[in-house]
């Protein structure tokens, strides 16, 4: 199918979709697959050339990277869809008590009608079209937002997407904030946003006046507690990673560290090491991600400025090359630095940092660990190191987060069948698997009475009968 981009405002875009979505409310699962299947080949067709549009769009970003962390996770995601898709679509029959049977009940599963889904620049491909596809596979309508910040990606997307999909099947509206603002308050059934909390706040508002429910995915400040039981070595490996991948521009990094006093240099040493393997090279090195823009490389450099300024200790891990003379990062490349000595109120310990800084706070007993965490919002992530099962549970039952690993960094998000999300200022609504199916789902309760329902009974006018059906009940419920 071959489509003209829509020109349409976006009123008469939305129009389009709401009129399409009224006009054919139950949607086939042959369809269903179809459009999957569409998604799936533009993919395949076009994945090279959206990738570097993604590098275009960064700088320095290699074709391997959006192919693990954007291409790889939306492949899983599709054929988990494709595999589950008719028994997630059924009637799901459920018990009836026995003070309404004979009847019997189902939760008949229908699509919400047309959705509008907002994304960030940091994964453009991953956090657009993932739950572009959930909601197509749930039976709506989409229409997608991605972000200013990556141009040559999101018009890249908008013109395959529109040569697969009818503009009432799915749309992409290209433009800044003002027009991500006229999209936030078009009616929709559901609107789905992944941002930043300040962002995300100014999108419940816009949907609160339609009474439009939200999905906000958002970011926050995830902490990785290190256990004393912990073996530093490996630990420093995946959290080298976590917070590496995309240079440190990812929801879920680990934002800080909580390590066990007086290990700070064992660490550092650590850490260091896993760098070197990671990333043998930083400048001009296409595995490590540059910061997104100048603006965005300024205000991370501002960070640690001002963490310097107010006595931290600043520690930019520098791999060393063969001949052994370092070599600095380059342009909007930011070395991995690990900063001690943090003093609060820094913006490094208030602010989601979303690049490769890792500040290091210490502590002495578990309890000060978790009422560091306790004390802010609540996160979107949480990782725990090490083999001390009590200390692991109680960090579990003591602390609130959208997920946790243990053991490793970002791998709960891998997890189809975990529910993925935030919760408080990290977000709300969770999605991947059955639980993102469902989240674009009306899930309606239909009860079919039987004709020897026993209902008559509770009318009125209520005497002895009554009396003595109510007091049979007593002694069930
Ligand atoms: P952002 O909030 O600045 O922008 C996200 C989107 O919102 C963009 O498409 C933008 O055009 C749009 N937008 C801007 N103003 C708007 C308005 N008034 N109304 C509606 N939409 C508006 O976020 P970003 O900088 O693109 O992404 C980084 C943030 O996203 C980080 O905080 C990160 O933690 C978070 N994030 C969260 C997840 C998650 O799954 N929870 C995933 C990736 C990123």
């Amino acid at each position: 199918m071959t489509q003209a981009p829509p020109d349409l405002p976006l009123r008469a875009l939305f129009d389009a979709q709401f009129h399409a979505s009224r006009a054919q409310i139950e949607v086939p699962l042959t369809l269903r697959h179809d459009r999957l299947r569409r998604m799936r080949a533009l993919i395949d067709a076009h994945g090279t050339e959206l990738a570097d549009a993604v590098q275009a769009d960064f700088g320095v970003r290699s074709r391997q990277l959006t192919e693990v962390a954007d291409f790889f996770v939306l492949r899983a995601l599709l054929s988990d869809l494709k595999k589950h898709l008719a028994a997630w679509t059924r009637p799901q029959r459920v018990a009836t008590p026995i003070y309404l049977q004979p009847a019997r009940a189902h939760i008949q599963r229908q699509p919400l009608g047309v959705v509008g889904i907002i994304g960030p620049w940091n994964y453009p491909l991953q956090l657009t079209l993932g739950p572009a596809a959930t909601a197509l596979a749930a039976g709506n309508r989409v229409m997608l937002k991605p972000s200013e910040l990556t141009p040559h990606t999101s018009a890249l997307l908008a013109t395959l997407l529109h040569q697969a999909f009818a503009a009432d099947e799915l749309c992409v509206v290209q433009g800044g904030a003002d027009v991500a603002h006229d999209f936030a308050s078009l009616p929709f059934d559901h609107l789905f946003f992944t941002g930043s909390t300040a962002v995300g706040r100014k999108v419940a508002a816009a949907a609160a006046a339609n009474l439009t429910p939200t999905t906000l995915e958002l970011g926050g400040k995830s902490p990785c507690i290190i256990d004393p039981s912990c073996d530093l070595a490996s630990a420093a490996l995946k959290i080298a990673h976590g917070k590496l991948l995309n240079a440190g521009q990812t929801c879920i990094a680990p934002d800080y560290l909580l390590l066990p006093s007086g290990r700070e240099a064992e660490f550092e040493q650590a850490f260091a090491g896993a760098v070197a393997r990671l990333f043998p090279t930083i400048a001009g090195n296409p595995d490590y991600a540059a910061i997104l823009s100048d603006r965005h490389h300024a205000r991370l450099q501002a960070m640690l400025s001002e963490a310097q300024a107010q006595g931290a200790r600043v520690a930019e891990i520098v791999p060393q090359v063969q001949a052994g003379a370092p070599i600095a990062a380059s342009g909007r490349q930011m070395n991995p630095t690990l900063v001690f000595n943090t003093q609060p109120g820094l913006r490094l310990l208030k602010e989601e940092i979303f690049g490769p800084i890792l500040p290091v706070l210490t502590y002495d007993r578990l309890d000060d660990a978790i009422g560091v965490i306790n004390a802010g919002p609540r996160p979107l992530a949480l990782y725990w190191f090490g083999s001390d099962s009590a200390a692991r549970e109680r960090v579990l039952q003591q602390t609130v987060s959208g997920g946790v690993t243990v053991n490793d960094t970002l791998m709960h998000i891998a997890h189809e069948n975990l529910p993925f999300g935030g919760v408080g200022e990290s977000g709300w609504g969770a999605y991947h698997g059955e639980t993102g199916f469902l989240r674009f789902t009306l899930q309606k309760p239909v009860l079919l009475q039987s004709r020897f329902a026993m209902g008559s009974l509770f009318y009125p006018p209520y005497g002895a009968r009554f009396d003595q059906v109510m007091g049979l009940l007593k002694r069930w419920l």
